[in-house]
This record gives C-alpha cells, structure tokens and sequence, in this order.
C-alpha cells in the first residue's frame, strides 16, 4: 500500500519560490567586484533568478546543458544557482584559481554551454577562449557600460543586458527530482579531474540536513558569511539552506584578507561564519596584530583541511566564538560530519571538551560512515583502531561525471581516500589522508598531529609535515615551517617544543624554514608541491 501523500518532487526552484514568499524581504549583502556593497532580498534574487531562467530558455539550450561560472561569491552568482538550475540545466562552477589549461580541459570535459564570469576573470576568459568549442555564448557579470569593448570575446555580452531585457514572469518546470543541477570537479590531485554531478534531490536533502541545529543549525535569526567559495562544492550548500531559512547572507566577493572580511564581520553583524583554516589563519593574524574583538559573530564552520587546535582556542578563549569543526568533500556535497557536543559533554572541564572539539565529528544525519582494514573487514568504533574511512548516503557520488575511473564504490560504500577513528560515541578524528600518512617503522605517524603540535608554536604561520625516506625506518616525518612575520625560533627550539606532547618516535627529526607552503585552489595545503620543493633534501641521519 502507498503512503497518500503528494508527490512533489524535490526541486531547487523550490527554494527561490519558498524564499520569495515567506522571506521576502530577507536580506543578501555583497561586496562586488567593484568594490562597493550591493544590497537587495530575497524577493528581487528571486525575480531576477527568473530573468536568468528567461534568458537561458532564449538561448535555446536544452535541458541537461551545463552553464558555467568562473564568480567569487556574490549576488549574481546566487540568482545562476537558482535560475540555472531551476530551469533544468547544470550550473558547473569553475575554479578560478585553477591554471588556463586546466579550465580549458574541465570546460571541455563538461561541454560546457555558456560561460559566465566576474570582471575579475576576464584574462583566464580570454586565456581559454579560443580552445573551449563548446561555449556558445560569454556573459560578464557587470552592468551594461561596464562591458569591455575589445574583448576578443565573441559575442560577450554584460549579465545586466542579458537579463535586463527578460520577463520576471516564469514558471519553473517540473521534473525528475534526480536529475543533475550542478557539478564541481575535484582538485584531482593524481590524474585528471573528475566531476561530482549533484542532483536536485541530492542538493535538497543535503540542505535540509546541513540546516539542522547539530549540523550549521542555520536560522531567520542568523546573519551568514560563506567565505567558502561558491565555486567549491556549492559553498558548502550555503545559498540553498539559506534560501531555506531565510538566514541573511553576506558575500564577500573578491576581498578574502583578513581585514576585509573582519570589515564585513563587523559591518553587516554577522552571526555565523564558515571557511577553511587558512582563511580564519589570516583574519585572526590581522586581529591579534590590531587588537581586535568581535561583537556579533557566534559561531564559525571549520573544514576542508584539519582546524589546528590552536585556532579553535583562540576562536573560543580570545574571541568567544565557538569553533564547529567539520569534514566532507567534494564527492559528498560536500558534508559528512559536524562536532557539535552532546548533552553528556556540557558539564566536562575545557579541555576535555576540546579534546571532543578537535575531531571532526558526528555523522549528520543521511551519512553511514565505517572504517576497515587493509581486508576490508570493519573496525570498531573504539576511538583507537584507525582504518580507510568509506561513506554512504544519499548526497554521496554514485559514479563520476562521465563514467571517468570507473565505479568508485567498495560494496555500495565511497572510500574517502581518507584514514579516520571514530569512538563509542560516533565521533570521528582524521587521521591523515592516506597518501600523507608517514609509515615509520610499521607504525603510523599522522601528519596532522604532527602539524598541530608546530602550529601551536606562537612563531608558526604554517606547518606542512611531510615523510621522507629513511634507510632503516622507512619513512620519518619533517616539518616545513613558515614563520609569522616579525617572529623567530630555531630548529632546536621547534623540536624541543614537542617534547612531552607526543611519543618520542613521532617527533620530527627535522625542521625545514620555508617562505611559503604550496596551497591548492581551494585553500589545502599541496604536499605533493612541497615533496618537489624539497626533492633534493636528506634527513639528517639518512
Ligand atoms: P575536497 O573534495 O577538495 O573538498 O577535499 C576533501 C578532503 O579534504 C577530505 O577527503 C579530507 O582529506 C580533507 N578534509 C576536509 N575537511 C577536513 C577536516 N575537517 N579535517 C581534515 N581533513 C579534511
């Protein structure tokens, strides 16, 4: 017997529709490529996402055709999620940090139809014009007079004419909530890039969830700024539970210095924040050098790479903010897990709680996760045993774009490329990726342990621990370090540091000065540049 409930599909459209109706007037703040603020509601994000949806159907592109954007974060970017994927066609974000060539490939990989890019990006367009056959039409993010004239471009046209001359009459279509919205290539470390293909379905469960109160617990109360780029899966889903909640967004376009976005922390009176560490690394810097206080802000997100230990108490003991840790990536929407305390937690001393804050915790809801040996034969979720973390969910990729490497999936699960514990209590800890884990005498040493230890010292920047190899050991770690300006310590110094904070075989038996530690287009630290950089290097013993 069937449940006798409607059977409405799960659409992205939705979101716009229920946004523009019951938050009408809720607010979206950015700061534009030009440098000033632009404000609007919910409501003309939701006409305009209209006239996108106009202006697509005019260029005739059929359903399924895949619309990218090379765009920082802000309010055009928004009405592209909506009007692209409300129409039925992909939103494809392009990573503008990428090289030329790079985004030529992906674009030509995703068949892209039409391109639409920030002013700020004119010279990758221009880069990779003439080697993308599929791109039909260009659009600049700007106002009409703002159009450059000798482009080269073929047919480039100003988003504000393109839209502009378009009816904010539109009825979104139904249609099979599986079918794809958006896709985001991975930052394909080995080989080439592959696309995660999310789905209308997918995108709506995945708000839902991250909106819940031990997830982002996003809300009409809150004031969010997703400094979490919104061409890096979706900024996290973001612009969708906001539209959901009718949180007021802040977008902070290309300024993502410590300054800037301290500026519109405090200017737009932002409650909840999210973003990679380094992000978080530069605007605590610019703080701490002025001395500088939050008023608003509650609560920040932390992902993509591992939050050091001492940033989350320098959030929470300077500042007052309380530090959600959190882990997922590109191929699950990207969250997986969110470390929000439970009940039993509230009543422990500081440091046993940051003990439970510094994993990367509990499974939201709609995510399996599971660790197995070296044979596939799962672990116990005792807080010790370490294995390769596998996921399985609804927000989680079948199968990459195109079929590209085959079936991705061990017996219906996704292995993370990742090593993990996860306790009695669900909680989940990194241990390393699996490529960076350093194996030293049949034991393992996790490379962000050893990075928390330097990153707790007051003169590091940064650290990047990396294996070398070692005659009698296999591998040992060392500790790339760069040091925060005006600031100093000594080899010695550093090492001695460690003593007492961890086992003595997993000190680093070395520490190497460098100006700056490689980091990918979405903010994570690049070993494999670092192993080139420090190609010719030889441990002190090896
Ligand atoms: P991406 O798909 O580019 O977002 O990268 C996903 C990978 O980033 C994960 O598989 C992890 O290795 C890493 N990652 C994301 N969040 C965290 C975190 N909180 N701690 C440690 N590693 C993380």
């Amino acid at each position: 017997m069937l449940g006798l409930m409607q059977s409405q599909q799960l659409l992205i459209s939705t979101l716009i529709e229920f946004a523009e109706r019951h938050h009408g007037e809720g607010e979206i703040v950015s700061r534009r490529v030009e440098g000033d603020i632009h404000r609007y509601t919910y409501k003309e994000v939701a006409v305009r996402s209209r006239q996108v949806a106009n202006a697509l159907d005019g260029m005739k592109l059929q359903f399924s055709d895949r619309v990218a954007t090379l765009a920082w974060n802000g309010y055009r970017h928004l009405e592209l999620y909506f009007g692209v994927s409300g129409t039925g066609r992909v939103l494809h974000t392009l990573n503008p940090r990428l090289h030329p060539d790079q985004i030529s490939w992906i674009v030509n990989h995703a068949e892209d139809s039409v391109l639409c890019f920030d002013m700020s990006f004119l010279p990758i367009v221009k880069a990779v014009h003439g080697r993308c056959p599929t791109i039909k039409h260009y659009v600049a993010m700007c106002d009409a007079d703002k159009l450059p004239v000798d482009s080269g471009i073929p047919g480039l046209i100003s988003y504000e004419a393109w839209i502009g001359a378009q009816s904010s009459e539109y009825k979104w279509p139904s249609f099979d909530e599986n079918s794809a919205s958006s896709m985001c290539y991975t930052s394909g470390t080995t080989g080439n890039p592959k696309a995660a293909l999310y789905s209308h379905r997918s995108t709506m469960l995945h708000a839902l969830a991250g909106a819940l109160p031990d997830a982002l617990s996003m809300s009409a109360r809150d004031t969010v700024l997703p400094v979490v780029p919104m061409f890096h899966v979706n900024a996290w889903g973001l612009p969708y539970s906001a539209a959901m909640t009718g949180a007021k967004l802040v977008f902070p376009g290309p300024a993502m210095d410590g300054k800037s976005i301290f500026e519109l922390i405090e200017g737009e009176k932002v409650s909840f924040a999210a973003g990679v560490p380094t992000v978080w690394q530069m605007m605590l810097g610019h703080m701490q050098a002025g001395g500088l206080r939050f008023s608003t802000l509650k609560r920040t997100v932390i992902g993509g790479s591992a939050c050091p230990p001492a940033m989350i108490t320098a959030f929470n003991d300077l500042y007052g903010v309380e530090v959600l840790h959190a882990w997922g990536m590109t191929e699950m929407s990207p969250l997986g897990t969110v470390c929000t305390l439970k009940n039993k937690h509230l009543t422990m001393s500081p440091q046993e709680k940051m003990l439970v804050r510094l994993k990367q915790g509990r499974g939201v809801f709609g995510v399996d996760m599971k660790i197995v040996d070296g044979d596939g034969k799962e672990l116990p979720w005792d807080g010790k045993s370490y294995g390769d973390l596998l996921v399985k969910g609804p927000w989680i990729i079948s199968a990459y774009f195109k079929g590209e490497g085959g079936s991705p999936l061990v017996d219906g699960w996704f292995p993370t490329g990742d090593v993990a514990t996860i306790d009695a209590e669900g909680y989940m800890q990194i241990t390393d990726r699996s490529k960076d884990v350093i194996k030293s005498g049949g034991e393992w040493i996790s490379s962000i342990d050893v990075e928390n230890i330097a990153m707790a010292h007051p003169a590091v920047a940064m650290a990047a621990c990396i294996g070398m190899k070692h005659p009698k050991w296999d591998e040992r770690p060392i500790i790339a370090v760069v040091k925060k300006p005006g600031s100093d310590v000594s080899r010695d110094e550093l090492i001695a540091f460690y003593e007492g904070k961890t086992a003595k075989w997993q000190i680093p038996d070395d520490v190497v000065f460098v100006d700056a530690i490689p980091l990918g287009g979405t903010g994570k630290m690049q070993k494999t540049k670092l192993r080139e950089l420090l190609k010719d290097y030889k441990l002190p013993d090896a």
